[in-house]
């Protein structure tokens, strides 16, 4: 791999090694990040205060996990592929240009990572955006952008079984004719903002979206899935939902590992207050179970069996041990 050049080469204790520890996304800056073409120290990438906001407008992003897998020693970013082809395509529904080809990214990730010498779970935010002072609701063609990484370490929840409590959103959700939802933009989080504050003062941690048809979406930054009579239902792509990389990976485990058939088609709301079981699921989320919606129990209130079995071979997917799926997962540090 070639290593992108080092505005300053990365002292030795980071304090930032092993464990799980790092729940707390802020509890310290890393040393590094990266900004289009250059490791930077964290405090010298500034920019000035007259783009705050604007620049934002027309920003796109990704949110990729790694993980640590503590018997290997080795540190594996999960479909790091499909994470720059979608960042590519949000790029693209924004007429923005990449200077930068998705090798080079890649390279940029894994650098990173370990520049400032990760050795926990992580998380890793590319965000593309309009530098030189564009505000972003000026009418710019194919115009190239400007790229960020930055990562921060991240505990997995995989290990906790926790069960999350739901409500539907008096919000509903954007369209593609008003905010394409398949494109990864900042301005998107407005509308699952709204979703989750609203969640979070009523009292629940997770808000389901109807879409402007009525039908369910998804959680306010995850996919959603029920289980009714042995079978997987999700809504599709046209009801309004980021084109979630979490979402193919459950399609292809229940399918494929667990002969769990999938179907794709809309969702009412009442499906979920009578359904076996609902999970979400998202790079952040994982896969959790949803133990209540509206009040309504769901199931017995616990992580169901489905869920269950996908949570444990989810967890070790990640962490590069499924045999079927090895190449979702990059090498951090043998890869070097
Ligand atoms: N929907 C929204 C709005 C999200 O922010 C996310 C998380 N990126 C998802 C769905 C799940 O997508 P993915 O599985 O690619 O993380």
């Amino acid at each position: 791999m070639t290593e992108p050049k080092l505005a300053q080469e990365p002292k030795a204790d980071l304090g930032i090694k092993g464990g799980q520890d790092t729940k707390d996304p802020d509890r310290e800056n890393p040393k590094f990040l990266w900004r289009s073409g250059e490791m930077v120290e964290w405090d010298k990438a500034t920019v000035h205060i007259s783009q705050l906001g604007w620049t934002a407008i027309s920003s796109v992003f990704e949110g990729i996990r790694a993980y640590w897998n503590d018997d290997r020693q080795e540190l594996y970013i999960f479909h790091l592929d499909t994470h720059l082809k979608r960042l590519a395509r949000s790029m693209k529904i924004m007429r923005m240009t990449s200077p930068f080809p998705n090798e080079e990214l890649k390279d940029a990730i894994a650098s990173l990572l370990k520049a400032n010498e990760f050795r926990a779970d992580a998380y890793v935010q590319p965000l593309a955006y309009f530098g030189g002072g564009i505000p972003g609701y000026l009418a710019v063609l194919e115009r190239p952008g400007e790229i960020v990484i930055t990562a921060r370490p991240s505990a997995s929840g995989l290990d906790e079984s926790k069960v999350v409590s739901c409500n539907i959103s008096s919000w509903n959700r954007i369209s593609d004719n008003v905010m394409p939802p398949r494109a990864k933009a900042i301005t998107n989080y407005q509308n699952s903002r709204y979703v989750s504050t609203e969640s979070r003062a009523n009292g629940y941690d997770f808000g389901i979206i109807l879409n402007a048809q009525g039908k369910v979406s998804e959680a306010s930054y995850a996919c959603i899935f029920i289980v009714r009579d042995g079978v997987a239902i999700t809504p599709p792509i046209s009801a309004g939902i980021l084109e979630s990389i979490t979402r193919e990976v459950v399609k292809d485990l229940l399918e494929k590992d667990f002969g769990v058939p999938v179907v794709e088609r809309d969702v009412e709301r009442t499906e979920l207050y009578i359904a076996d079981e609902v999970f979400i699921c998202g790079t952040a989320v994982e896969v959790q179970a949803v133990g209540s919606v509206d009040k309504y129990q769901v199931g017995d209130g616990e992580t169901g069996p489905v869920v269950a079995k996908l949570r444990e071979q989810f967890q070790s997917v990640v962490k590069g041990e499924h045999p079927r799926h090895a190449d979702w997962c990059t090498p951090v540090y043998q890869g070097a």
